[in-house]
């Protein structure tokens, strides 16, 4: 996308999204940015019937100015609360567009690394590239009155340009509104082009100074998001780490000062000499308005109008060009934006609706499956040809970096097969709708996520839940007891971040919440991820029977690179360098030579 289409593209979707705001802060701006026009005009009026001794028009004008004042500000008032709530709720939407867009984008660009660097800079260009969405839209919200105030000081103006030559007296020809304007028009085109350019060559300069302390802004967010955080307030203290950071905090806060001082004194002779060409002209046109007052062709009265004009115009249309040109000094930041929220999303591929069956039959038929990871040539997983069977256990093992995680992720369709198919119930799975596809799994990842909300929201992940059956599910994780023990039981939020009666709980417990949301879920589809790694094997070996318990007569796939939880399974597959190598029983396997024989023994002494 060219640079152009990049920032009308910008200006779209802000105007899009923002389209209430907008249209409510431009009433705003427009009832009180007319203020001191309508001032103005009735000044000029009022003065006017004064110099013509027209007195009688006096209290009309002076009821009229009053009432109009009162309606604007009324108006104003009115629109302000509306504008409040309006600009927190957009901006709360523009600062979720990009972690938005990493859960709906297709699952192997949100787990790349560079993908999760590029949200991490995204996010901080939120807040400091001049071409973010945020900060045009402050942009935009402050032209919105220079534009008024322009358009008001133009109408107000009029009057001087439409002196027609039969007003003048013969020997001010030169005084000639056509002259003037000609005049006036290549002043403003000369100010306005040395204000342009001086803006472009500022912002490309402010641009270049914030790109220069990217790196600090990041340090800074890191070390703020470090000092707030209560875990690792640990650690600051044991190794007296806060010196250490407020040292760097400070010396970094001197070399930012010191780059903003000296971008400012670059550029302190080019804003003073625009500033003074501006007051030049406006001197200028003081001075033709003064004259033409002089020589009769103007009423004393228009003075306020016109220099009221001026004023306000003049300190306007700087303001409007500069913040204008902001906008477009950093257009690499919005491509890279636009680039990021243009990953290809989820949703693209399938439509089947997922046959909704009570008895919870559901095959998999898979057939040389191979995978690669995008962007790499090295497959992961080799040829793989196997079916499974309703309501079995399986148990997944084999060494790290098998290739047992990447197999349910294929399995659960967070990715896609490279070659070969995944067949569910006889029908390829790229088929099938994946949201409906995804609900055909409860799965708890050895990375699993819990998040800020209460004890029943995690659970159900959704806001409303049926209590009962939440509780029924912590019993069985046998959390029960505890959680009916907090004073706000399931009400009660994990970790203190949103609030301070919140409970902060152990990685064990951690554990169990994370398996009663699988369970709640009630999918046909039980797949437990190695998730006790930090577990010694006896603890891993009683998780893993309990859960075996609680998944009753589903479908189970357990993986571990321990054996532990294997014996208990149906069948066992193991996996070595990406193929699978073995398939049976524990007992077959136990007695057979190979992989299976090797790990067992050399893990044995931990089950005995
Ligand atoms: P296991 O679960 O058996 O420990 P994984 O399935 O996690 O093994 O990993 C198999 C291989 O795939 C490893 O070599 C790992 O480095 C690689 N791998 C895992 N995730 C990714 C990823 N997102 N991108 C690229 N390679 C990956």
């Amino acid at each position: 996308m060219g640079t152009v289409d990049t920032f009308k593209r910008a200006i779209t979707d802000l105007f899009v999204m923002g389209k209430k705001y907008y249209a409510l802060f431009f009433l705003q701006s427009l009832a009180r940015y007319s203020l001191p026009f309508i001032g103005f005009i009735y000044m000029t009026r009022i003065v006017a019937a004064l110099t013509n001794d027209n007195w009688s028009l006096l209290p009309q004008y002076i009821a009229q100015y009053l009432i109009i004042l009162l309606f604007l500000q009324l108006i104003s008032a009115f629109l302000q609360p509306l504008v409040n709530n309006e600009s927190s709720l957009f901006t709360r939407i523009m600062f979720a567009m990009p972690n938005k867009k990493m859960l709906s984008m297709q699952y192997q660009y949100a787990e790349s690394s560079e993908v999760r660097e590029q949200l991490e800079m995204i996010n901080r260009n939120m807040q400091s590239s001049q071409s973010s969405l945020p900060i045009i839209h402050v942009r935009i919200r402050n032209i919105i009155p220079k534009i008024i105030t322009v358009i008001w000081g133009l109408i107000l103006l009029f009057p001087l340009f439409s002196i027609n030559r039969g007003q003048l007296p013969e020997e001010f020809w030169w005084l000639h509104p056509a002259l003037i304007l000609s005049g006036f028009i290549v002043l403003l085109a000369i100010t306005i082009s040395i204000q342009i350019k001086t803006s472009k060559i500022s912002s490309k300069s402010f641009a270049e100074m914030m790109g220069k302390l990217k790196h600090f802004n990041a340090m800074f967010s890191y070390e703020d998001t470090i000092l707030e955080d209560v875990q690792s307030g640990k650690e600051i203290r044991l190794y007296d780490l806060s010196k250490k950071m407020t040292s760097t905090i400070d010396s970094e806060s001197i070399y930012v000062r010191q780059l903003i001082t000296a971008n400012y004194k670059r550029f302190r002779k080019i804003y003073l000499s625009t500033a003074s060409l501006f007051q030049t002209m406006n001197y200028m046109i003081y001075a033709y308005i003064g004259i033409l007052v002089l020589v009769g062709t103007l009423p004393v009265a228009m003075i306020i109008q016109l220099s009221g004009a001026l004023s306000q115009m003049v300190s306007a249309l700087p303001d409007f060009i500069q913040q204008t040109m902001m906008i477009f000094s950093s257009p690499e930041d919005l491509k890279e934006f636009y680039a990021f929220m243009d990953l290809p999303n989820e949703e693209v591929v399938g439509s089947l609706p997922v046959e909704k069956r009570l008895d919870n039959e559901y095959e998999f038929d898979i057939r040389n499956l191979s995978f690669a990871y995008p962007g790499s040539e090295e497959l992961v997983l080799k040829n793989i040809s196997e079916t499974f069977e309703v309501g079995k256990k399986y148990a997944i093992v084999g060494e790290n970096g098998s290739g047992k995680t990447t197999f349910i992720k294929l399995l659960t369709r967070l990715y896609e097969p490279t070659t070969g198919t995944i067949k569910m119930n006889k029908i390829d799975t790229k088929k099938y709708d994946l949201r409906e596809y995804f609900n055909l799994f409860g799965v708890v990842f050895q990375d699993y996520h819990l998040v800020g909300f209460s004890l029943g929201q995690n659970i159900s992940v959704t806001p409303t839940y049926d209590k009962d059956r939440v509780m029924m599910t912590l019993d069985k994780v046998g959390l029960g007891e505890f959680v009916r023990n907090l004073p706000k039981q399931l009400d009660t939020y994990l970790g203190t971040e949103f609030d301070d009666s919140g409970v902060n709980v152990s990685g064990g417990q951690e554990q169990k919440l994370a398996i009663a949301r699988s369970l709640y879920k009630d999918a046909p589809v039980m797949i437990l991820d190695e998730p006790t790694a930090a577990l010694d094997p006896l603890t891993e070996f009683e998780i893993y029977q309990n859960f075996d318990n609680l998944v009753e007569d589903k479908t189970a796939f357990y993986i571990s690179h321990r054996l532990s939880s294997s014996k208990f399974c149906d069948e066992i597959l193991v996996f070595d360098k990406g193929e699978i190598i073995q398939r049976g029983t524990h007992q077959d396997l136990v007695k057979e030579e190979g992989k299976y024989q090797e790990l067992w023994s050399a893990q044995a002494q931990y089950y005995q």
